[in-house]
């Protein structure tokens, strides 16, 4: 039996990544729009290399709308062109520089953490492409030493020769990087699923939370991305679906969500939007979550007795 201490559901900050079209202010209006008081945005567009600098005034008025309103927890999620494992040089060059420029970012906008894909090694040697993600990590970290903003590190669902698939490999890039007050995990669990953690099954969870306690450590764990797979368990695909009704289902929310280990930290959903201008698929997935969460509470409770 589990000796799980009851939490409230609403004691985890609970949100959405936001688009930023229109300006940061607009994410933390979406936000709000949800009932989310947590939030997830990028810190320009993701699409491209360049971008104009950062409006100063406008990353003022995002951290004084986000202080005045009801949402606890920022974080950003660096672009999708970053890959600092890549062997092609160009895009090695160009993702070192964008990851120390959306540190900065990040930094500005008040956002605790910058989570980002460790990257794929594309078919050359797996401890080359490796050995160049840590060394481009530590000399992000080492050129943006007097920021606070922690570098949070996403599993990945292990997709080609992407890194980051499994909690052993996230907790050795932490480990080689020795930076604990910068660095964190960011862990996804549509990733984890296709992966292959299988986390419908209550005791495969418990194996899971005990393999991150190991080799990451809960306390590195700053964010989870609470999103359903569409694909099997184990595919190795990414594809990200609404809470519930992919293949993980409400079970193995309520098995991660009611491990009291897993408590307080935020929760970010990166589901569909849908068509709807007022986000309800947003809304839905939410209520979603702490539903389950409630209902795991009380199971968790149950299965104590
Ligand atoms: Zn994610
Ligand atoms: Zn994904």
């Amino acid at each position: 039996m589990s000796v799980t201490t009851l939490s409230s559901p609403c004691r985890r900050p609970l949100g959405a990544h936001m688009s930023i079209a229109g300006g940061h202010c607009k994410a933390v209006e979406r936000a709000l729009r949800v009932g989310a008081d947590a939030l997830q945005v990028f810190t320009r567009n993701q699409v491209r290399w360049e971008s104009p600098p950062l409006n100063a005034e406008e990353a003022v008025r995002f951290c004084g709308l986000v202080k005045s309103s009801r949402i606890r927890f920022v974080c950003a999620h660096a672009s999708y062109l970053i890959n600092l494992a890549s062997p092609d040089l160009e895009v090695f060059t160009k993702s070192r520089r964008a990851l120390i420029e959306e540190l900065r970012r990040a930094q500005a906008l008040g956002c605790s953490g910058l989570v980002l894909h460790p990257g794929s090694g594309k078919g050359d040697d797996p401890m080359r492409a490796r050995h160049r993600l840590v060394d481009a990590l530590g000399e992000a970290l080492d050129k943006t030493a007097s920021l606070k903003v922690r570098l949070l590190l996403e599993n990945t669902a292990g997709q080609g020769a992407v890194l980051g698939a499994s909690i052993e490999e996230l907790g050795g890039l932490l480990a080689d990087l020795q930076w604990p007050q910068r660095t964190g995990v960011c862990l996804d669990t549509a990733h984890l699923f296709a992966a292959g953690y299988d986390f419908r099954d209550h005791r495969k969870a418990r194996g899971l939370l005990t393999a991150v306690r190991r080799c990451i450590g809960i306390e590195h764990i700053h964010v989870l991305h609470l999103n359903d797979s569409r694909h099997a368990c184990g595919s190795r695909r990414d594809r990200h679906w609404h809470i519930g009704e992919g293949e993980i289902g409400r079970q193995g929310f309520a098995n991660l969500l009611g491990f009291s280990e897993f408590g307080g930290i935020p929760g970010i959903i990166e589901t569909p939007k849908g068509d709807s201008a007022d986000l309800d698929r947003d809304k839905q997935n939410l209520d979603t979550l702490r539903m389950v969460e409630g209902q795991a509470d009380c199971h968790e409770h149950f299965d104590s007795q």
